[in-house]
């Protein structure tokens, strides 16, 4: 019934004189009503009802195998010497792991917190190489726990095959050729053909650097681990110590440098030079004694408000988000300004010393911001595209993502930073190294996130569920075509591929890095800025125009549009592969007719 007053209102006059952001907003709803099924008749509309429910079923049961097939596992040790190269902490919780089961020895288990380190840091290979294969074939049949008729019972990939067919037939009852192009329609990429041709272009900007990560990875184990034939359970441990001697620095030096109260006023003081706003301290009632209220001001009018809450504490859900509490909208003439929540997990202050943060925290704080500053600095008035509603959700992370870029600049880092003893800024030798493993094996890291998302969009474009290719031939092809580092063939990475299977991410996996081209990119506009003679009115002006044509207009307009309003071009991929280090510095100049 609603369905059909949204669709007689579309064709009404009223709709025709709306501007163009209400349009917008009627036309969603269709959209989604048309994609949630709404416009099939019977039988098809039964149809789709069931492969919805079917669906939710299979993901469950896929999220469900998996976890049950991680818990399976445990691999007991009883030769202290197989622990050589692991950390106390590490072995002291394998120690009480099985203490706990009554057992003597080290208990290691496929979580995470176990299972890392042990690839990272275990010198016995055959260590590594037994939690690898456990790993890596969960909830298959090649699992090495449970055994028999329970591993066919948590195998994933029946579920994978009809999950494939039932997503098929969906797309076919909405009258699309395949489930990728259902999954772009409210999506800013157009279509399946151009994500693969993005993918494969950065896949083909990235492969020299990856190739040259591989060289030299292979070189030092060679030499310096005497480990010559490099195998994929050897691959995170020798990594680990190319670091080491590479860039060796500790999280815990560099944390006496970044005090939060100087953070937040270098981030405050940021984002007044760049966006013409004023924050300050404003009150509230808030639910915890660390939770702090500011409010941001442009030529003492109120624009926003925001709650701070930064500090980790018992029974508080971990991770970093920002939230709105209330967003902006214009009511007939009462304007609602908007609220947000920027919630983080920082260790609390401890002795009487300021919070001290990592630069990892640091980056979070930046990162967090920039969502709130997409909330916080809109200008439309209708509440279902103001702030970070309606944006698309493959462009929903460049404001936040290009705030990150802040914590890589030199001025920006020494600005904000204070040792916490002397008062010195970060020495920016220090600055240099932590840069330099940032893009540490970026190459490699690159083709394996495009490796995922190349198998995750041809999975559901090109696809045919019961065809004569299977999912696994499907998985080496792509890897054939993409991967330095080829797994053994009883990996079975996809039975686990839990974002795509289980998640919201099927056929958006590439989503990642396409937020990550575009805020790159859009912050090369700032690189520009800053490198012009007068620096500072440029950066200003830079400033002006992200926040009028990306920041301020939220889902009020598609968001190629508004990258293009701000940039004067489509995205390129430039800038990303440059942040990352990876730019041929013997590369000769391009040439300008
Ligand atoms: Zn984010």
């Amino acid at each position: 019934a609603l369905f059909a007053k949204y669709k007689a209102f579309a064709a009404s006059p009223q709709y025709a004189q709306l501007p163009a952001v209400r349009k917008r907003i009627v036309d969603h709803a269709l959209r989604d009503f048309r994609l949630g099924g709404a416009e099939l008749k019977s039988p098809g509309r039964e149809r789709f009802a069931e492969l919805q429910e079917r669906q939710a079923a299979l993901a469950q049961k896929f999220s469900e195998n998996v976890l049950d097939a991680t818990n399976a596992f445990t691999l007991l040790v009883t030769d202290e010497s197989d622990l050589a190269g692991l950390h106390a902490d590490t072995i002291e919780a394998a120690r009480e792991a099985a203490q706990k089961d009554g057992e003597a020895g080290w208990k290691f288990t496929l979580q995470f917190p176990s299972y890392l380190p042990v690839m990272q840091y275990a010198v016995h290979r055959p260590l590594r190489e037994r939690m690898y294969r456990a790993y890596c074939t969960r909830a298959s049949r090649e699992a090495l726990a449970p055994e028999g008729e329970a591993a066919a019972a948590l195998d994933n990939a029946p579920i994978i095959d009809e999950l494939l067919a039932l997503r098929h037939e969906e797309a076919g009852l909405l009258g699309y050729a395949n489930f990728a192009q259902v999954s772009l329609v409210p999506k800013m990429a157009e279509s399946p053909e151009q994500v693969i041709a993005f993918l494969r272009d950065l896949a083909r900007r990235a492969r020299p650097f990856a190739e040259r990560d591989m060289a030299e990875l292979r070189r030092f184990a060679a030499d310096e681990l005497s480990l010559t034939e490099l195998q994929a359970w050897d691959l995170a441990f020798a990594s680990e110590k190319l670091k080491e001697a590479r860039y060796a620095f500790s999280d815990q030096t560099v944390k006496q440098y970044f005090q939060l109260p100087r953070v937040l006023d270098g981030l405050f003081g940021l984002i007044e030079r760049l966006y013409s706003v004023r924050i300050a301290p404003d009150s509230a009632p808030v639910w915890h004694p660390d939770v702090r209220f500011f409010r941001v001001e442009r030529d003492g009018q109120l624009i926003g408000q925001f709650y701070t809450d930064l500090y980790a504490r018992a029974s508080k859900r971990p991770g970093a988000w920002m939230d709105d509490a209330r967003s902006r909208r214009r009511r007939h003439a009462a304007l609602q300004t908007p609220v947000a929540y920027l919630v983080c997990n920082f260790q609390p202050p401890v002795g009487g010393r300021p919070a001290l943060l990592t630069h990892d925290d640091v980056t979070t704080l930046f990162h967090e911001f920039g969502h709130g500053l997409h909330h916080l600095l809109t200008r439309v008035d209708d509440l279902a595209v103001s702030g970070i509603s309606g944006v698309e959700w493959d462009a929903v992370e460049l404001p936040s993502q290009f705030m990150e870029n802040f914590c890589w600049e030199w001025d920006i880092v020494a600005s904000m930073s204070a040792h916490v003893e002397t008062g010195a800024p970060l020495p920016r030798e220090l600055f240099d190294r932590m840069l330099a493993a940032k893009n540490f094996q970026s190459g490699m890291a690159t083709l394996r996130q495009i490796e995922f998302a190349l198998f995750d969009m041809r999975l559901h474009a090109g696809f045919e569920p019961r065809g004569a290719r299977s999912v696994q031939d499907v998985l080496d092809e792509v890897r054939r075509e993409v991967a330095v580092v080829v797994p053994p063939s009883w990996n079975r990475f996809q039975n686990s591929f839990s974002h795509i299977f289980a998640g919201g991410y099927s056929a958006g996996y590439y989503s990642y890095k396409w937020a990550e081209v575009l805020s790159a990119d859009a912050y090369a506009a700032f690189e520009e800025a800053m490198a012009q003679p007068d620096a500072p009115a440029r950066v200003a002006e830079t400033g002006r125009r992200f926040l009028d044509e990306i920041l301020s207009v939220g889902g009020s307009r598609p968001a190629i549009d508004s990258f293009r309003a701000f940039r004067g071009r489509d995205p390129e991929l430039d800038a990303l592969l440059r942040h990352n280090g990876m730019v041929e510095a013997s590369a000769p100049e391009p040439s300008h007719a």
